[in-house]
């Protein structure tokens, strides 16, 4: 799925992912708040308290978690919540880390509650508890480790458990990018790519990128992809308006998917509400990409309703699918 902003594949080597505050775009509120407790947690010598970013995928949480290490002028060690099985293995990545150094673990919600007990005193008392053997001979050993910071990201908050969630003192929401920044955005990449783009070809990509900047440097390569197989030398909205169709990403950024769900409610369901469950049986989809990736973009952009009766689509909805909305459409 193009427009799938959770699969990171093919920006490592793009060299796109911005080194520092200043160079980040967007986010104006958080990048402020952090240069404040960076600046004070420097000048106090300590380590920065705990970071949880939450956010749908690919708004940046892992871009500055980096920009956070860098500005601190420490090390920065990446995992995530499934790929920590057991105490143990959260174990030794922290008996490894220095003094103030950057621990991130992205999503966190999916850490396994056994090694989420293991963190709790990390966090809060930089020590380890932990229970060496079994039965009657097991005892617990306590190991203190470096002063760190833990910087955690997650899509869903509702799935944290709230012992976890209270223990970071630093929460940051990370919201959709407006079209003018995701434009920003696009003219960097391809300033770092060398592609020649005009300021309409970077407004048109920029708005159909969901609000998202990993959506946003993937089509600015779908799109030069095209530009080089036509033999133009710079991007332009005509261009760009051509490539995006032949990859199925329509006027509004939707893809293929998203117009499968929208269909799905409009035509089978007359609109809403109708359940989640329904929906994801309906599509073949799992409910949690659903919820994830496909919902809460159409629900920020007013194409969707969520009630405690279910999902509702709104009128532009119908509008954006070319469908004549119905009287009553949420009967
Ligand atoms: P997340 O961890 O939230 O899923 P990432 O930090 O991995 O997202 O960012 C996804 C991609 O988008 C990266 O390639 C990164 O370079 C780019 N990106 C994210 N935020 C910005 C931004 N503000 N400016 C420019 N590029 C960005």
């Amino acid at each position: 799925r193009l427009v799938t902003p959770e699969i990171r594949g093919d920006e490592i080597d793009s060299g796109m992912r911005p080194q520092t505050l200043d160079d980040f775009t967007g986010q104006a509120q958080a990048r402020e708040n952090l240069k404040v407790f960076i600046g004070a947690a420097k000048a106090r010598n300590e380590a920065l308290d705990h970071v949880l970013f939450v956010g749908p995928p690919g708004l940046g949480k892992t871009t500055l978690a980096q920009i956070m290490a860098r500005e601190l002028g420490v090390n920065f060690r990446a995992t995530s919540g499934p790929v920590i099985a057991k105490a143990g293995d959260l174990a030794a990545l922290l008996t490894n880390l220095e003094d103030r150094d950057v621990l991130f673990i992205d999503e966190i919600h999916r850490l396994n509650p056994a090694v989420e007990e293991v963190l709790y005193p990390a966090m809060e008392d930089y020590q380890l508890d932990l229970i060496i053997g079994e039965g009657p001979a097991a005892r617990s050993v306590k190991i203190d480790l470096a002063k760190f910071t833990l910087v955690a990201a997650t899509t869903r908050i509702g799935l944290l458990t709230t012992p976890l969630r209270d223990r970071f003192g630093i929460p940051v929401r990370l919201e959709f990018y407006t079209p003018q920044e995701l434009e920003l955005i696009v003219k960097r990449g391809a300033r770092l790519l060398g592609i020649g783009m005009s300021d309409d070809g970077a407004t048109e990509i920029a708005k159909r990128s969901r609000g998202t900047p990993r959506i946003a440097g993937r089509l600015l390569r779908r799109v030069r992809d095209f530009a080089i197989v036509a033999g133009d030398a710079d991007i332009d909205a005509g261009l760009a308006d051509r490539a995006l169709r032949q990859l199925e990403v329509d006027s509004a950024g939707f893809d293929s998917l998203d117009r499968r769900y929208l269909k799905q409610i409009a035509m089978n369901f007359g609109g809403g509400p109708v359940g989640i469950e329904t929906i994801a049986a309906a599509l073949s989809e799992p409910r949690d990409a659903i919820e994830e990736i496909v919902e809460p973009y159409l629900i920020q952009n007013g194409y969707l309703q969520r009630t405690p009766r279910g999902r509702i689509l709104t009128p532009i909805a119908f509008k954006h699918l070319g469908l004549a909305v119905p009287d009553n459409p949420n009967a």
